[in-house]
């Protein structure tokens, strides 16, 4: 029996099947595209942006309602965003190449900005072409190579600290002999002066191989110094301000005291030196060290680094703490080796520092700081035009 409403019923049933095929290939898709990490939005060919996906949404901070519509070039950072570089980039099939050295960012809603890689495809659909763009967040990339470099510079520092130690512990063994038969010397001596009369001879002859033997330990000492001035590697064009804040980052990282605020301030034109990086980097670490561990227990605890032009060839690098200043029963021993306030110190730090410093053909000194604290200052030459003359005839 023929019936329309049989007939209705079936092709209904086929429309809503289909429609339902439809929306489940259309959320398959999506469910597709939203996996991809990457944002993917999609503009016309006058920037207006038409679709963004969930990554997009992630990555920008933006819900998808709130762009759909406008201007792509939202999503940009200044100086991109003025001069339209998202729809040049993308409506050029990104041929666009971002300024030499500079990576591109982007601005989230809440204004924050981030470097992206961008890359970019057309669809065209009846006869309109849509423009799409993928974009990666780099954040992510350079912060693991932020933490990479992190590890390397503790790693560096640990290798220098059991080299000190080592150091240390040769030292210590080596001077133990001079310094033992010079007190046992001494100590003949003062039981000869009591003796009467005086065996002049004899005490003469004590006195003398006890001062032949403190004569040996500061040679020992001389020879550990140039050992550590001339040191095994060689020297190379630097960036200081990038040394001095590597240096920083080392000495921080060692720093018990997370209270301190360290500021640097490198003059642009003083910025190249020929330099051993590692061991003006350890300097500076001593230096740095030393001003950190001088603020603990004080209220105001800032850390300056600067390096200003001082001459046509020089530079003068400064560190400035805000701490107790320099005991004045050490002032003028200051950089005489294992002289210490410290009841865990070496002392030989600056001694070592000054011997870096000087095998440079520098120089290394200590000031009060006007409003209190101390300034250590060391000069180190810059790179000349001369020196780039001959770089290029080699
Ligand atoms: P150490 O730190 O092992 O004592 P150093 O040779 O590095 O050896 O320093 C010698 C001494 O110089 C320190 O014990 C300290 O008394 C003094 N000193 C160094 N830097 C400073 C500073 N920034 N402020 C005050 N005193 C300092």
């Amino acid at each position: 029996m023929w019936s329309p409403f049989a007939r209705t019923g079936s092709s209904a049933r086929a429309a809503e099947a289909a429609i339902a095929d439809l929306k489940s290939r259309a959320a398959h898709l999506q469910a597709i595209l939203d996996s991809v990490p990457d944002a993917m939005i999609v503009i016309d060919d006058h920037g207006i942006i038409q679709s963004f996906s969930a990554a997009a949404e992630r990555q920008f901070g933006w819900p998808a309602a709130e762009v759909i519509g406008r201007d792509v070039n939202m999503l940009m950072a200044s100086p991109y965003r003025n001069d339209h570089y998202l729809t040049r980039y993308l409506t050029g099939g990104g041929q666009l190449a971002a300024p030499i050295g500079e990576p591109v960012s982007g601005q989230r809603r809440d204004g924050s900005t981030f470097p992206m890689e961008l890359s970019a495809g057309v669809i065209s659909s009846s006869d309109r072409h849509y423009f799409t763009g993928f974009v990666r967040d780099l954040t992510e990339r350079q912060d693991s190579e932020r933490r990479l470099q992190r590890v390397q510079a503790e790693l560096a520092h640990v290798s220098r600290l059991s080299a000190m130690g080592e150091m240390a512990a040769a030292l210590a063994h080596e001077l133990n002999q001079p310094l033992t038969a010079t007190a046992s010397y001494l100590q003949g001596s003062l039981q000869l002066i009591e003796e009467t009369p005086i065996r002049e001879a004899l005490l003469r002859t004590a006195l003398t191989t006890a001062n032949q033997q403190v004569l040996r330990a500061g040679a020992i000492i001389r020879r550990l110094r140039e050992f550590v001035g001339k040191g095994e590697s060689g020297r190379d064009t630097e960036s200081l301000e990038k040394l001095l804040e590597e240096a920083g980052a080392l000495a921080m990282i060692g720093a018990k005291d997370k209270g301190v605020r360290m500021t640097f301030d490198v003059q642009s034109d003083a910025d190249l030196v020929l330099v051993d990086k590692v061991q003006i980097q350890q300097v500076a670490m001593n230096l740095m060290r030393n001003a950190i561990e001088a603020m603990a227990g004080c209220e105001r605890r800032e850390l300056t680094v600067s390096a200003r032009q001082s001459g046509s060839e020089t530079v003068t690098v400064s560190i400035a703490d805000t701490g107790h200043g320099i005991a004045p029963e050490i002032i003028d021993r200051l950089f005489q080796p294992f002289v210490t306030s410290k009841s865990q110190g070496m002392g030989v730090g600056l001694s070592i520092s000054r011997t870096i410093i000087e095998a440079h053909g520098g120089h290394i000194w200590a000031e009060a700081r006007p409003s209190g604290g101390t300034i250590f200052n060391f000069t180190l030459r810059t790179i000349t035009e001369e020196d780039w003359l001959d770089a290029a005839v080699i």
